[in-house]
């Protein structure tokens, strides 16, 4: 199970297992995966829901098991 998260280590996770934001619109940013198939909405908000870190983590299945911890 998830647990909220603060948006700044989520987007450090991302980065650091080689995500990339492609935009920022709509009160999210949205990040690419590095084998190019998968995206992610991550909400502007300083802190992210345990429901919402559960479906980013669904989103990125290509990352390693624990890649957001
Ligand atoms: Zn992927």
């Amino acid at each position: 199970m998830g647990k909220p998260m603060k948006r700044l280590h989520v987007a450090a996770a991302l980065r650091a297992h080689g995500c990339e934001p492609v935009r920022n619109r709509g009160g999210h940013e949205v990040w690419r995966c590095p084998c190019g198939q998968h995206t992610s909405a991550v909400p502007n908000h300083r802190e992210i829901t345990a429901g919402v870190v559960n479906s980013i983590q669904k989103q990125m299945p290509c990352l390693e098991e624990g890649w957001l911890q």
